[in-house]
C-alpha cells in the first residue's frame, strides 16, 4: 500500500476506538432459523429472510431447473441482449401480484432506487425525503442532482410545510419515503402522504423493501395494505428480503415502466438479473400468491417475541411490524451485548451510527416464518440473562 492510502488505517483505527467497526461474520451453511458459523450452531435473529424462502426447496429447485435450461448469466444489459423471457415473465407476475399495470426488475433494491429517482428528477426539481429514509434513497437523490429537502420523520405537518416553501419554484416535486422504516419497524403514513402529494401536484414514490412479503394481503405490500392502488405513482421494492433471493422491483403505470426501461441507468448500464435469481423470484411470488400462511406465521412470531421482550423489561421501540428493535443506547454497549449473545448461541447484530442516530444503538431482532416458538423462547432467555448482567433491564 502506498503512503497516499495511509488515511484508511487512520479511519479504521478511529472506527475501532469509537466502537463503530463492524465485525462481519460468515455463514457456513444456508440461511435459516438456525445457522452455522465457525463450526457452531446459532439462532439466527438478524436476517431479512422474512418468509423463510431463501432456502425453500421449491425456490431452490426452480433456480436449478432454470440454470439447466437457460444457463446462469444474462450476458448483457437489458437494453442490448440481456432481456430474457424469464425476466418478462417475472415482471408480469410481479405486476399482477402487486395489482399494478406493469413492473420492471432491477439487480437489487439499491439499483431500483438508483433507477427511479434520477430518472424522474433532475437539476430543476425538488425531492422531499423522510429524514429516516434508507441510504439507497439518499444516494439516489444525490445522483439525481435535484434539490433534496428532508422532512421530519413521518411528520405530515413538516412535509406540507416544506412543499409550501417550494410552492412557486419551477420543476417537478417528488415525495419519497420508506414504506416500513427498517431500523424501527414503523409504517409510513402513506394515505396522508398521498393526500398531500395530490394537493401539491407531487409525484409519490414508496420504497417498500421491508413491506413486501410482510404488509398487505399475502404480503402484497404497503399500497395494498392501505388500499391505495392507482394513487401511489411508484412502488419500489426488493426481492432480497421476503422473496429470499436478490433483485429489485419497480411497479406502477405502464408508462412509468416503459419510461424506466428507456431511461433508468441501472437498466441501461448494468447487466440484467441472473437466471437463477429470476427463477427463484418467480417461485417466491407464486408461493406468496398461493397462500398467506407464511405471512401470518411471520406476524405471529413478531408479536410473540415483542411481547416476550417487553415483558422482561426491554425497550422494544414503537415497531408496527415484525421488525423488533431492542434499544440499548451507546454503540459500545450494543456491540458488547451482541458479542455476549453470540457467545450464548444467538446471532443478532448491533446496529449503530451511522445506520441509526447516535445514542440509539440497538440490537435489531428479525424473526421469520421459519422460527418456532421454542426457537424464540431460547432467544428471549439469552436476551434476559445478558440484559440483567449488563444492567439493561432490572432484576
Ligand atoms: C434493504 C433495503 C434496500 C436495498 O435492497 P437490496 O435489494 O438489498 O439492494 C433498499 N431500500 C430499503 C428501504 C431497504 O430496506
Amino acid at each position: 500500500m502506498t503512503a497516499s492510502m495511509a488515511f484508511m488505517n487512520e479511519e479504521l483505527d478511529r472506527m475501532k476506538r469509537e466502537g463503530l467497526y463492524g465485525n462481519i461474520r460468515a455463514l457456513d451453511g444456508p440461511q435459516g432459523a438456525w445457522i452455522k458459523i465457525d463450526g457452531g450452531k446459532y439462532l439466527n435473529l438478524c436476517s431479512n429472510n422474512y418468509l423463510g424462502l431463501a432456502n425453500d426447496p421449491r425456490v431452490c429447485e426452480r433456480a436449478k431447473a432454470a440454470i439447466d435450461s437457460l444457463g446462469v448469466g444474462p450476458g448483457a444489459v437489458r437494453t442490448i441482449a440481456g432481456t430474457m423471457s424469464i425476466h418478462l415473465e417475472l415482471e408480469r407476475k410481479l405486476a399482477e401480484f402487486k395489482g399494478a399495470e406493469a413492473a420492471i426488475v432491477l439487480q437489487s433494491g439499491y439499483c431500483a432506487n438508483v433507477a427511479v429517482i434520477p430518472s424522474l428528477t433532475g437539476e430543476d426539481d425538488v425531492i422531499f425525503s423522510d429524514s429516516l429514509n434508507h441510504a439507497s434513497i439518499i444516494d439516489a437523490c444525490r445522483l439525481s442532482r435535484a434539490k433534496t429537502v428532508r422532512y421530519e420523520h413521518s411528520d405530515m405537518a413538516s412535509l406540507a410545510e416544506r412543499l409550501e416553501e417550494y410552492g412557486d419554484a419551477p420543476g417537478r416535486r417528488l415525495i419519497i419515503t420508506d414504506g416500513v422504516f427498517s431500523m424501527d419497524g414503523d409504517v409510513a403514513r402513506l394515505p396522508e402522504i398521498v393526500e398531500i402529494a395530490e394537493r401539491f401536484g407531487a409525484i409519490t414514490a414508496v420504497d417498500d423493501a421491508h413491506g413486501e412479503g410482510v404488509l398487505g394481503r399475502g404480503g402484497r405490500g404497503i399500497v395494498d395494505h392501505f388500499g391505495l392502488h392507482g394513487r401511489v405513482d411508484v412502488e419500489i421494492g426488493t426481492m432480497s428480503k421476503a422473496f429470499g433471493a436478490v433483485g429489485g422491483i419497480v411497479a406502477g403505470s405502464a408508462v412509468l415502466i416503459d419510461f424506466l426501461r428507456q431511461k433508468a441507468r441501472p437498466n441501461l448500464f448494468s447487466s440484467a438479473l441472473t437466471v437463477p435469481d429470476a427463477a427463484a423470484c418467480l417461485a417466491a411470488v407464486e408461493i406468496m400468491s398461493e397462500s398467506d400462511d407464511p405471512v401470518r406465521k411471520l406476524w405471529h412470531n413478531g408479536d410473540y417475541i415483542k411481547a416476550a421482550l417487553r415483558g422482561r423489561g426491554f425497550n422494544a421501540g414503537n415497531s408496527e411490524t415484525p421488525i423488533t428493535p431492542v434499544i440499548i443506547g451507546e454503540a459500545s454497549d450494543a456491540k458488547a451485548f451482541s458479542a455476549r449473545l453470540f457467545e450464548a448461541g444467538v446471532f443478532a447484530t448491533a446496529i449503530v451510527f451511522p445506520t441509526v442516530p447516535r445514542g440509539t444503538a440497538r440490537i435489531r431482532v428479525m424473526v421469520s416464518a421459519a422460527h418456532s416458538e421454542e426457537d424464540l423462547d431460547k432467544g428471549v432467555e439469552a436476551f434476559t440473562c445478558i440484559g440483567r448482567e449488563m444492567g439493561v433491564i432490572g432484576g
